[in-house]
């Protein structure tokens, strides 16, 4: 394969929330592109299983069981991957949940755990690796918003308010950090074949406000692609948002 085909050959990544959906698809992605992977999440069983079949594609990958809302589990995560692969020149903050309710059915014990997943999990990740990155002068942390980062969805309140949160922080972080070399990149996806509705239990406010109208939505590749994409830039050129929508449901 020409190196074209490559551009990631000798970058380490680490891409938590790999065990299924988005994050399978992107680790897959950048090991054909040359990457060499950390695979992360909780369920063991299934990131031995994308170990498997990305080694049977003979990309390079390490895997480690991690909880993203816990900070020493990230740090841990990073130290082993840096051990294993070397320094990480690119971390995909995507591990994520996300439950349709409403808010006057009041699930605080949800409110919390989307709270702790997508913001908590995600400041553990830029904290465990900011500073590595800025010694390097290089580095990349793309982090997995939503279009629920961009506009506000009824039903996904507590939702929509997490990747706003991701998109504060990753705006603000990207203008101080503007010339240290580390990039910053938010991925803003619409309606994705994943599990990742199959966790709510609120199904009256999930036949009220999920797509039902049976249109073809993203496929985890088509964001995969995109996450390739902002990594694949030469080192002058910044992608600093990609906002991909199936194409029956622009939301914003
Ligand atoms: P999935 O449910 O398929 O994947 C979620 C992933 O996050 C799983 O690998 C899960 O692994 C992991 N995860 C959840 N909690 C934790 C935790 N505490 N620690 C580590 N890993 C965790 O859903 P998607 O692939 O759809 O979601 C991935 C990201 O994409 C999320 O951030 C989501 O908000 C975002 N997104 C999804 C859209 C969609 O329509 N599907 C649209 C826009 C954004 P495990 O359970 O093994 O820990």
């Amino acid at each position: 394969m020409a190196v074209s085909d490559k551009p990631l050959l000798g970058q380490v990544a680490i891409v938590t929330g790999a065990s299924s959906g988005i994050g399978a698809a992107i680790a897959t992605h950048l090991a054909s592109a040359g990457a060499s992977v950390a695979i992360a999440a909780r369920r063991e069983e299934k990131l031995n299983q994308l170990r498997d079949e990305i080694e049977a594609n003979n990309g390079t990958v390490f895997v480690m069981k991690t909880d993203v809302a816990k900070r020493e589990d990230v740090k841990r995560l990073v130290a082993e991957t840096e051990k294993q692969l070397g320094p990480v020149d690119i971390l995909v903050n995507n591990a994520g949940i996300m439950y349709y309710t409403y808010m006057r059915s009041i699930q605080e014990d949800q409110w919390e755990r989307t709270i702790d997943i997508n913001c908590k999990g995600v400041m553990n990740g830029i904290g465990a690796v900011l500073n590595g990155m800025l010694e390097r002068k290089k580095g990349h942390i793309v982090n997995m918003s939503s279009n629920a980062g961009r506009a506000s969805f009824p039903g996904l309140a507590v939702y929509t308010g997490t990747k706003y949160f991701v998109e504060g922080v990753s705006s603000s972080l990207r203008k101080e950090i503007a010339g240290t070399g580390v990039k910053i990149t938010c991925i803003q996806p619409g309606d994705v074949t994943t599990e990742l509705i199959a966790h709510t239990t609120d199904q009256e406010a999930k036949a009220e406000y999920a797509d039902g109208s049976g249109e073809k939505v993203l496929d985890p590749s088509d964001v995969a692609r995109a996450v390739v994409y902002a990594v694949s830039q030469p080192s002058h050129v910044a992608v600093n948002e990609i906002l991909i929508e199936p194409r029956h449901a622009p939301a914003v």
